[in-house]
């Protein structure tokens, strides 16, 4: 009855059937963020889809192992090889040492990650920590795939079968992007060891057989996936800005390392499956952490936005799709996700207790055989959708259209909803109506304060004393309160 899970590999460009490579297992890793900085929301879009995609193997029964890296060492400002890494960039910058920087940002990103209702993986491999792993890689493809230079060790991209044949700029537009350095024998090649400069000294440098340095950024993944999830594993996420560069030079090292050949197998590249979340746009054109204001999601939450508001909007987009923010659009994800609010607490109140999780947490097999009746086509239907591609914009709307059906027992709708939830991670069932209440960054009046004083309003307005009820209106205005009468989402008041 539940449909087999299909999912476009952008190696491959298709929709695939995914068939794991260990019998019932998912093995997935997610490339995570350079802690040089705070993420902008549109990096977090990146981890909600992986999240997503991490939710819909669980349900559908696979054993998840989720690797998601930290990169606190070796990304450049440009990820084609040239230009400084973004880490010692960043900590000149401050007068701090690297290490300070990359746990101020970790932890900031953690935070997101927790706001975002995004799971804990099974690792987070931090690339510091594998620096003896990569220099073994290294040393096992040395001889046959790489060369020195003065700057480093390169990888020459000529000694693999089909290279690039994930990106799509390179085809399509040249190989203009790729900055030269002197002695290079193909352009596209790069440095898996970057060896510091005569006289100059880095923050992070390790010994080498290359010469003290640091690992290419490309490097680190390669090593961290393959070291804990094996090759090939099943499937390697990220944003589709790494379909150009940093997953063709993964892809390149990996069959290196495995000694494969032609990509006309996908596994030959490491993975089964390489799979890329489309950009959330600013109108202007690409986000950015240093132009206009600075996309974070803290930003969001002080002016007043629940962070499961930006969950919401990302899964009203299909992840394949560009996605363009807007406070407005924002608004809107907020109400939809508030209108779910009230019907789930409608529910709640009616039930004596919440329904619990399967052990093991909710899955196909398990919603599909315990929530039965007129709701068990709806379920078969968003399974449908999730299982076709990641399908959450209409994975939502048949969410919705439980939550709306009359006549059924609220007890039964509660699980189907719980069983839907546990792969779209809104957190409806524990998420409160007062949680939502965000107060702005700017806001003076307290909760209490505003709820003593729309009490006095409801007194007023049942003795018909509209001038008094219209002064207290005025009085919550002033504090930057607005008062919402009639409000269909029963809200009553909202911090403007
Ligand atoms: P970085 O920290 O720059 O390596 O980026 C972290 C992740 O965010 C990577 O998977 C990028 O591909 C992804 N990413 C970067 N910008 C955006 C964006 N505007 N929208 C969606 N994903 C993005
Ligand atoms: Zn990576």
């Amino acid at each position: 009855m539940s449909k087999p899970l299909r999912l476009f590999n952008s190696l491959t460009r298709q929709i695939e059937p995914f068939h794991p490579v260990h019998p019932h297992e998912a093995r997935v890793y997610t490339c995570g963020p350079t802690v040089y900085n705070y993420p902008h929301i549109g990096n977090m879009r990146a981890y909600v889809f992986a999240d997503l995609l991490g939710r819909t193997l669980s349900w559908k029964g696979y054993k998840l192992t989720h690797v998601i890296n930290i990169t606190d060492v070796g990304h450049l400002t440009d990820d084609a090889d040239a230009g400084e890494d973004k880490m010692e960039k960043m900590a000149a910058e401050r007068a701090q040492s690297i290490w300070d920087i990359a746990k101020h940002y970790t932890e900031a990103y953690w935070a997101d990650v927790k706001a975002l209702n995004i799971r804990q993986p099974a690792h987070w491999s931090i690339a510091t920590d594998y620096i003896d792993d990569m220099l073994e890689f290294a040393k096992t493809i040395a001889e046959k795939h790489c060369y020195q230079l003065d700057s480093g060790l390169y990888f020459d991209v000529s000694s693999v079968a089909d290279y690039g044949r994930l990106a799509r700029a390179q085809t399509e537009e040249g190989e203009g992007r790729i900055e030269a350095v002197e002695g290079k024998r193909n352009a596209a090649d790069f440095a898996i060891w970057r060896t510091t400069p005569q006289g100059e000294k880095r923050q992070m440098e390790w010994d080498s057989p290359w010469g003290r340095g640091a690992p290419g950024w490309h490097l680190e993944c390669s090593v961290m996936s393959g070291k804990l999830l094996g090759f090939p594993f099943d499937i390697h996420t990220g944003g589709i800005d790494h379909r150009e560069i940093h997953h063709p030079n993964e892809i390149a090292q990996n069959q290196a390392f495995c000694g494969c050949g032609s990509l006309a197998e996908p596994a030959n590249s490491g993975a089964k499956l390489w799979m890329h979340n489309n950009f959330l746009v600013e109108r202007s054109g690409k986000m950015s952490k240093s132009s206009g204001e600075f996309l974070r999601l803290q930003l969001l939450i002080d002016k007043g936005y629940a962070p499961l508001a930006y969950r919401m909007m990302c899964l009203q987009a299909h992840y394949r799709s560009e996605l363009e923010f807007s406070w407005d659009g924002l608004d809107a994800a907020l109400t939809r996700f508030k209108r779910m609010l009230i019907a789930v607490e409608a529910l709640k109140a009616r039930v004596e207790e919440l329904p619990e999780a399967p052990e093991g947490g909710w899955t196909q097999d398990a919603a599909l055989g315990e929530v039965g009746g007129a709701l068990l086509p709806l379920l078969a239907r968003f399974d449908e959708a999730i299982s076709e591609d990641l399908n959450s914009p209409l994975a939502l709307t048949v969410f919705e259209e439980v939550l709306s059906l009359k006549k059924i027992d609220p007890a039964h709708k509660l699980q189907a909803i719980a069983a839907m939830d546990a792969v779209l991670g809104l957190g409806v069932l524990s998420a409160s109506r007062a949680a939502l209440r965000i107060r702005p960054k700017g806001a003076t009046a307290t909760e209490a304060e505003i709820e003593a004083i729309m009490a006095l309003r409801k007194e007023a307005r049942a003795a018909k004393d509209f001038a008094r009820s219209d002064a207290l209106r005025d009085e919550l205005a002033a504090k930057g309160v607005e008062v919402m009468d009639g409000d269909p989402l029963g809200w009553e008041w909202k911090l403007a």
